[in-house]
């Protein structure tokens, strides 16, 4: 025990000390002045807010989704609130066709790239697994697949303005807990694929970050809608969210823990005590308000 401890304080202490180094430090607004980013997922929720600051740091957008009436109005709002420009293109990510023309819009309108954020997520139930693998293929197509397929149109563009892929995952990508079982298993996805990529880049020095952001529990109204019947866990402002996503990727980071308290202690139980956690995890919900 006594050895155990030795080893694992300043393990604990090596790894906090590693988390505040490369947490967000001198960022400032006028790091996202004239870049030309994509939003996905920007319609409504924690995407929607992203844009929001986004146009106040005078960025120029390019926003997808598939509601063409909602993005019309962001795109309006984005343009008030000072965007160097916004436009759209709508249409849906289960189209095997759609990343390549997003990317082409952007290439068309801008002649180059410098932020990818990958934000999107298809519908998804909240309940035990019932089974239905269409559902987990169609899943995978819109939130995993895509993903890979909007960054491959996007690399060329990346790769000379150096600029940086951020991807939008969750702490159920990182940490299952039951009733999401196919949307945990596009968000661990994610994680391999983006994560070997990175490696890849280093090695050949591709000069284009990948930032993974782990989130909570975040207060938009879809997952409030899905989730709040059955949780005892209060959700984090998406506008804050929004905010630490956009600084993480513009500062290179590698993961984006948000909040920091909920994931931190998430990761870290995950790998000293997974049991315990997942013990944790089971009494956090409400199971006699689950659909089977
Ligand atoms: P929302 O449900 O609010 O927004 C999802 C966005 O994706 C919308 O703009 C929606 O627009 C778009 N979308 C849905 N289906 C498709 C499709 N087939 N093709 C293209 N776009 C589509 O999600 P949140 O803001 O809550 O989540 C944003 C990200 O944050 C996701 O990656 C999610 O996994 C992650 N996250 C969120 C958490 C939370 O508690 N909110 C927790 C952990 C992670 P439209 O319907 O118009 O297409």
């Amino acid at each position: 025990m006594g050895l155990l401890l030795k080893i694992f304080i300043p393990l604990l202490g090596a790894a906090l000390a590693f988390y505040f180094y490369s947490a967000p430090q001198n960022f400032s607004e006028e790091m996202l002045r004239g870049k030309r980013v994509i939003v996905t997922g920007a319609s409504s929720g924690i995407g929607e807010q992203m844009a929001y600051h986004l146009a106040r740091m005078e960025a120029h957008l390019l926003l997808t989704a598939r509601t063409e009436a909602k993005l019309q109005k962001v795109v309006k709002r984005c343009l008030e609130l000072g965007a160097a420009s916004a436009r759209y293109v709508s249409g849906s990510m289960e189209d095997t066709t759609f990343p390549r023309v997003v990317v082409k819009e952007a290439e068309n309108t801008w002649g180059g790239l410098d932020m990818l954020i990958l934000n999107h997520i298809g519908y998804s139930y909240f309940k035990y697994f019932d089974g239905d693998v269409e559902h987990v293929r169609k899943l995978l197509e819109t939130n995993f697949l895509s993903y890979v397929a909007m960054t491959v149109s996007a690399l060329p563009l990346l790769k000379e303005s150096e600029g940086s892929i951020v991807v939008v995952s969750s702490m159920a990508g990182k940490s299952s807990g039951p009733f999401t079982a196919p949307y945990s298993a596009t968000k661990f996805a994610l994680d391999g694929f983006f994560s070997s990529l990175r490696q890849e880049f280093i090695i050949d020095k591709v000069n284009v970050s990948i930032t993974l952001c782990i989130l909570g529990y975040i207060d938009t109204e879809n997952a409030v809608r899905a989730v709040s019947h059955a949780i005892r866990v209060k959700p984090a402002p998406k506008e804050e969210c929004a905010l630490e996503i956009i600084k993480s990727g513009v500062l290179r980071q590698r993961e984006l823990h948000y909040p920091f308290s909920t994931v931190g202690t998430v990761i870290l139980l995950k790998a000293i005590a997974p049991e315990f956690l997942d013990f944790l995890t089971r009494n956090s919900y409400d199971v006699e308000k689950i659909e089977r």
